[in-house]
């Protein structure tokens, strides 16, 4: 059974129109996908739906053309920093794509010379940045409990090509994996996001597999999503990805279907 909630359209950063991607979905042979526009927030919104409610229109009217042959979600992606109304979609993908430090919103995921900008505010130091983000995101997904943990070690998004500042480090496993530790205490959906990998920017996909362990340790659920900004990646790397949890011990997916989020065999 295919599937995808972490979808992006022209609507927000996205490349392909919504209705490309449904057709696109079809044509893969998806049962069902759901779109997570970026809710807009008030620090940045260069990247952001532009408007809101026109986009669960579109989703919606999209829904009912194409009920036939697939099932359509609409769903939001949701920063930490800034929570929406989570009323009118069919699920919230919580993630975090900022630092806030004294005062200064860093972005983690536009650019390595950003995420640099980031580590000078912790003094150069790589533990301290990644205690900071961790400490932050945990605590937005224990009190918010979203559907879908979005992403959750995306600082390491540069660490095999221009950055190599955390997973070297056993330090740095050894606070990932905590802060791991105690966001599986929730009952949330993690994804194994394989966005990095149709980027070109890696080649494995979030979370690095030490913290995939803990969430099968955990009987944590996962969910396999391609973070896809473009129609032809939608299923980026499902299948090896399957084989990868397989490989990791890991016996069940997650997908939406029917409305429900079900335990599905990889
Ligand atoms: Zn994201
Ligand atoms: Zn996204």
């Amino acid at each position: 059974m295919l599937s995808n909630f972490h979808t992006h359209t022209i609507l927000c950063d996205g490349k392909s129109a919504p209705e490309e991607v449904v057709l696109s979905a079809i044509e893969k042979g998806f049962s069902s996908i759901g779109f997570s526009g970026h809710a807009p927030t008030d620090f940045d919104d260069s990247y952001c739906l532009k408007d809101v409610n026109g986009y669960i229109a579109t989703i919606k009217a999209l829904k009912e053309k194409y009920q036939k042959e697939i099932e359509i979600y609409v769903g939001i992606e949701e920063d930490a920093y800034q929570r929406i109304d989570r009323a009118p979609f069919d699920y919230l993908l919580g993630s975090s794509h900022y630092l806030k430090v004294n005062g200064v919103y860093h972005q983690l995921d536009c650019g390595v010379d950003k995420l640099q900008k980031c580590l000078d505010a912790f003094g150069g130091n790589p533990l301290a940045l990644a205690e900071a983000y961790y400490q932050q995101f945990t605590a937005y997904i224990k009190d918010r409990k979203p559907d879908i943990v979005g992403h959750f070690d995306l600082i390491t998004k540069y660490e095999e090509s221009q950055t190599d500042w955390f997973l070297s480090n056993p330090d740095y496993h050894k606070l990932a994996e905590n802060y791991m530790n105690i966001a599986t205490d929730c009952d949330v959906i993690f994804e194994l996001n394989t966005g990095g990998i149709a980027r070109g920017i890696r080649t494995t996909p979030y979370p690095f597999e030490n913290l995939l362990h803990i969430l099968k340790k955990k009987d944590a659920k996962i969910i396999l999503n391609s973070d896809s900004h473009h129609k032809d990646t939608l299923d980026c790397w499902f299948s090896e990805a399957k084989k990868y949890l397989k490989d990791i011990g890991f016996q069940y997916l997650y997908t939406l279907y029917h409305h429900e989020f079900q335990k599905i065999s990889l």
